[in-house]
Parts: structure tokens; C-alpha cells; sequence
């Protein structure tokens, strides 16, 4: 790795971080991690900050805690991001900001665009921007659920080059350390397949939401999309210390040599589909290429409910997922074209209001 080459890079921090001991903020593992910020930008590095922590460092002020429902989560939240913000703004002697965000902002085009903007116009100005998940006006279907994948999904909006997520432990094992004493720390992950999702088990931290498993998502995210990934253990400054001196203290996930083009990006790891096409089984996914367009002729079946511009999943009726594209037509149009049997109306009407997917919005999904 060379640290030179690094030009803007996000940093996950994560609520054992921020709140050890759930008893409001503590600096105690904050100040090594300013410290590396606070020395990537005197060395011209742009610094994004991703920060949980807003439910572990709210806990300490609500007395009773036996039975913390949804709603007082979310209090937590609301209480706790002001005293996490207050803990980080104290270690730094340049401004900080605060944006909140959910999956629903980022799954929408526009609002994602908003995010990425903002994020820049204050790194312009030197500001360092503080990301958490908008924890308080969350419902299960706007969360992204944790901040790692929240960070790579921000490493993308950002554009930046480098993601360092840190961890309890010092990266990737083959086994889960906490568990087993002989387990293997694996230095680099050149590709993130079954076996790679097979070591990171399930969710290990007890104080924030994601485990190893997420760190893993975020990970695969991230390189798709061109962003070299380290996963460190946040706990101690000697791993700080080492990426300063160009050297991998945890593991490394190499960026993809051939990253996603960015929208193509945003639709396969941000955006959710809002219904999906069904296609016949003998439906060749060679949707980027222009001379096999989808016709409504082989749409076996459209579910959900989605007007154009929205993401939509393609599967084969034996549910084979084939891609994520952009839908040029709405549901109901689809529906009702797909359901003639006059198929030459049907091409009558493509051919007046255009492909039912273009081929630049199409991103075929590697994973079925
Ligand atoms: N957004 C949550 C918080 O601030 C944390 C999510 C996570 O732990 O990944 O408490």
C-alpha cells in the first residue's frame, strides 16, 4: 500500500469506539484516531468521518434500560449523536459537521447526488464531515441497519480512493479470534467470494449493530466500486501508526482493477429495487449488449409497484436474479404491454416511447 497515493479517504469508527463502556462518550480511543486524521490532512489527504455511536454514548441519560423499546432507541439516538458530535468537535482544531443520513436518502438519485455535493463543498472548505445514520426517523424499510455498509455506501458518494473500517480485532481470521486462539489473521483479500463471507461468521460486537459480516459487505462494496479497503483494529494506535508508515496492520481488500461505472454502482450496492421484471427462463442476461434488448415479449410476469426511473431487479422465472437496471416504463405501462397478444402493438409501442431499458442502465449482477 502507499499512503502517498491516497488523495480522500472515509474512516469508520464504530460505537465500542466512541462508548466504551456505554456510559456516555469517552476520548480514551477517540484521540488516536483524531491524531491519524488530524496527520492525513496535513499530508493532503481529504478525511470523511462515518460515526455510530449515537444510541451507546444516549443510553447513559434514560433511567429505565430493562425494556428499551424502538421508540426509546431512537431517543437515545437523539440525545447521544449531540454528545458524540460535542466528544469529536473537541479533538480537532478545524470545524466538524454533522449529516445524517438513511438508506431512503440514498437510494434516491437526487437526494444521493444532494449528499455527495454537500460532502465535498465541505471538504473543500476543510470542514470535516461527521456521517451517521439518521437513526431517529429510521423504519426498517429506510435503514441501511449499520454503519458499515452506511460507509462504503458514503466511500462511493464521496468518491474517495481508501476506506479504513476499524474494528475489536485486528481484521479478517479464519476463524472467529474471540473463539479460537489459534485463529489466522488473513493479511489480503484479493477477491470477496462465499468463503470469504464463510470467516466472517455473524455479528461480534455488543455495543454496535454490525459484526464481521458487515465489515465484509462493505468491503465488497467498496472495491467494486474502485476504493482500496482496510479493516483494522481501531483500539490500538500501533495500527494507526502503521498505515502513517505505509504499512497493512489488519487486512487489505484491493480495490476492482475494472470499477463499476459510478451510477451503475449506486444502482447494484445503494439503490433498492422498487419491483422487479420477470423474465422467461430462456432469457439470455446479455443485457448490455445492445442487439439483445429485453422486449415484452419475454416479460413473464411484472411485480411490484414502480414509475420510471426507478430501479428495478430483472430475474428469470426459475429466480435467477440478472441484474439491476433502471426502468424506462412504469409497472402498470409493463404490465399492460406485456399482457397483449397482439405483440405487434406492443413493438408499435416500444418503438415510439423507446427501450424498456436502456443499456447504459443496466448493471448485471455478478452474484445471481
Ligand atoms: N447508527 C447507530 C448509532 O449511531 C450505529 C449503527 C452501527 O453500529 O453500525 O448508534
Amino acid at each position: 500500500m502507499n499512503i502517498s497515493s491516497w488523495k480522500r479517504i472515509v474512516i469508520k469508527v464504530g460505537s465500542a469506539l466512541i462508548a466504551p463502556k456505554q456510559n456516555g462518550c469517552s476520548s480514551r480511543y477517540l484521540l488516536g484516531i483524531a491524531q491519524f486524521i488530524v496527520r492525513c490532512k496535513s499530508m493532503g489527504i481529504e478525511v470523511v468521518l462515518v460515526s455510530s455511536g449515537s444510541v451507546a454514548a444516549g443510553s447513559h441519560l434514560f433511567d429505565d434500560k430493562k425494556e428499551v423499546n424502538m421508540a426509546m432507541k431512537k431517543a437515545m439516538a437523539a440525545a447521544g449523536q449531540m454528545e458524540m458530535m460535542a466528544t469529536w468537535d473537541k479533538l480537532f482544531d478545524f470545524p466538524t459537521a454533522q449529516i445524517l443520513v438513511t438508506h431512503g436518502d440514498l437510494r434516491d438519485r437526487e437526494r444521493y447526488v444532494s449528499i455527495k455535493e454537500t460532502i465535498l463543498a465541505l471538504l473543500k472548505n476543510d470542514i470535516l464531515p461527521v456521517l451517521n445514520e439518521n437513526d431517529t426517523v429510521t423504519t426498517d424499510k429506510l435503514k441501511v441497519g449499520d454503519n458499515d455498509n452506511l460507509s462504503a455506501m458514503i466511500a462511493a458518494a464521496a468518491d474517495a480512493d481508501t476506506l479504513i473500517i476499524c474494528s475489536d480485532v485486528d481484521g479478517l481470521y479464519d476463524s472467529n479470534p474471540h473463539e479460537n486462539p489459534d485463529a489466522k489473521l488473513i493479511a489480503k483479500v484479493n477477491h470477496i467470494d462465499a468463503s470469504i463471507f464463510s470467516m466472517a461468521g455473524g455479528a461480534s460486537s455488543a455495543v454496535g449493530t454490525g459484526g464481521m459480516k458487515t465489515k465484509v459487505q462493505a468491503a465488497q462494496k467498496a472495491v467494486a466500486h474502485g476504493i482500496d479497503t482496510f479493516l483494522i483494529n481501531g483500539f490500538t494506535e500501533q495500527s494507526f501508526n502503521a498505515l502513517i508508515s505505509g504499512k497493512n496492520p489488519g487486512t487489505h481488500f484491493p480495490s476492482s482493477q475494472q470499477p463499476m461505472k459510478e451510477h451503475l454502482h449506486w444502482m447494484t450496492h445503494t439503490s433498492t429495487a422498487q419491483g422487479e421484471v420477470v423474465v422467461d427462463n430462456g432469457f439470455n442476461a446479455g443485457l448490455e449488449d445492445d442487439s439483445d434488448q429485453l422486449t415484452s415479449d419475454e416479460i413473464v410476469e411484472v411485480n411490484g409497484d414502480f414509475s420510471v426511473g426507478d430501479t428495478i431487479l430483472v430475474r428469470k422465472d426459475d429466480g435467477t436474479r440478472l441484474a439491476k437496471a433502471k426502468s424506462n416504463y412504469s409497472s402498470c405501462l409493463l404490465s399492460f404491454i406485456a399482457e397483449q397478444d397482439d405483440k405487434s402493438f406492443a413493438s408499435k409501442l416500444q418503438n415510439t416511447t423507446g427501450p424498456i431499458i436502456s443499456e447504459n442502465n443496466i448493471a448485471v449482477l455478478e452474484e445471481k
